[in-house]
């Protein structure tokens, strides 16, 4: 791509539509290239013909959109870095630990594990590449107020890091309601052009979702902001080439609504986008075990690990 290309380039973009477009986070030509034709309508008051020849430009100036033979696929996988989780079980049952420019959720039943683990990575990804990390800063957005820096700090002493400097590296929020959290996307792409974002958490995913879209005739609402809201998370990770976990939290009981407990809430949305599921479970102890559900290239499996003060481990 041309670096001194921008959004002003573009057919059909007048100084006016480029600043509605900055002004609603549409400040590149990726971010436009992969963007959909009604977000762009909303996001700059235009029609949708232009919409889409603008989404159409984009795409050939940042040459995304087109065929590709599997060997450019390959080459361009080069580039997908691995995040370790602490447990050498877990990054195996990943094939190495959580990809990055990917969607990797973590489900289960409450207490399961899924935000120690979100814990552990954040601690993770700013450690240098020769320890497993991504040598990153984290986007940690918090719906459920259950991040815990007393747990970073015990997290980052049991690798000896000094504690301060691994939270000066987590950029944490907290979403309200699920329309703050879809926002809450937008403020991540201004911070990761101050920092260099490598992790992105939503912990957890569906919680404010599922608390506010209730009843049968509010599920296909709900199904298609997720939609929205996944499409966002998923464009951010590929801007930034960072990884993204999140979690969404399953009962213990069949729910007559959601269903059988060992799929997430989320339904088909969730399960087409998130590119690696683990589905958690409590075991004896602090062991807990993980099944890998869906994944594109890796077979299913279980790994064990277990939860202790200093964190996720074999
Ligand atoms: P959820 O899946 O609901 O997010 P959590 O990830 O919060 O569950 O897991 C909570 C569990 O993590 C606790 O029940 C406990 O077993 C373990 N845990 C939390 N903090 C510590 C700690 N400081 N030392 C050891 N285990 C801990
Ligand atoms: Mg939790």
């Amino acid at each position: 791509m041309d670096e001194e290309t921008t959004v002003e380039d573009l057919p059909g973009v007048g100084p006016a539509t480029a600043e509605k477009l900055k002004e609603a986070g549409f400040d590149d030509l990726m971010s436009i290239a992969v963007s959909s034709p009604s977000a762009l309508v909303e996001a700059a008051e235009i029609g949708e013909a232009t919409a889409v020849k603008i989404i159409a430009a984009a795409k050939k100036l940042a040459n995304v959109g087109g065929f590709v033979t599997g060997d450019v696929i390959m080459e361009n996988r080069r580039h997908i870095s691995k995040l370790l989780t602490g447990s050498k079980a877990l990054d195996e049952l990943l094939g190495g630990g959580i990809e990055t420019c990917a969607i990797t959720e973590f489900f289960g039943e409450f207490g399961s594990g899924k935000t120690q683990i979100t814990h552990q990575l954040c601690v993770n990804v700013c450690r240098p590449e020769e320890d497993g990390g991504l040598n990153g800063h984290t986007i940690f957005i918090d719906t459920e107020n259950t991040f815990r820096p007393e747990r970073i700090v015990q997290m980052a002493m049991a690798y000896e890091l000094d504690a301060t400097s691994v939270l000066q590296t987590i950029h944490v929020a907290r979403a309200f309601n699920s329309h703050h959290q879809m926002l809450l996307i937008d403020k991540a792409k201004e911070i990761a052009k101050e920092f260099p974002i490598k992790l992105l958490i939503m912990d957890s995913l569906t919680a404010h979702f599922r608390a506010e879209y209730i009843g049968r005739g509010s599920l296909a609402d709900r199904q298609q902001k997720l939609n929205k809201h996944l499409h966002a998370i998923l464009q951010f990770a590929d801007i930034n080439k960072s990884a993204v976990a999140v979690t969404n939290q399953v009962s213990a009981k069949p729910d007559a609504f959601f269903g059988d407990p060992t799929r997430a809430i989320g339904g088909h949305v969730l399960g087409h986008t998130s590119t690696f599921r683990l589905y958690l479970r409590k075991s004896k102890g602090n062991r807990r075990i993980a099944r890998l559900i869906d994944s594109p290239n890796l077979p299913e499996g279980e790994a064990v690990f277990t939860v202790s003060e200093d964190g996720v481990r074999d």
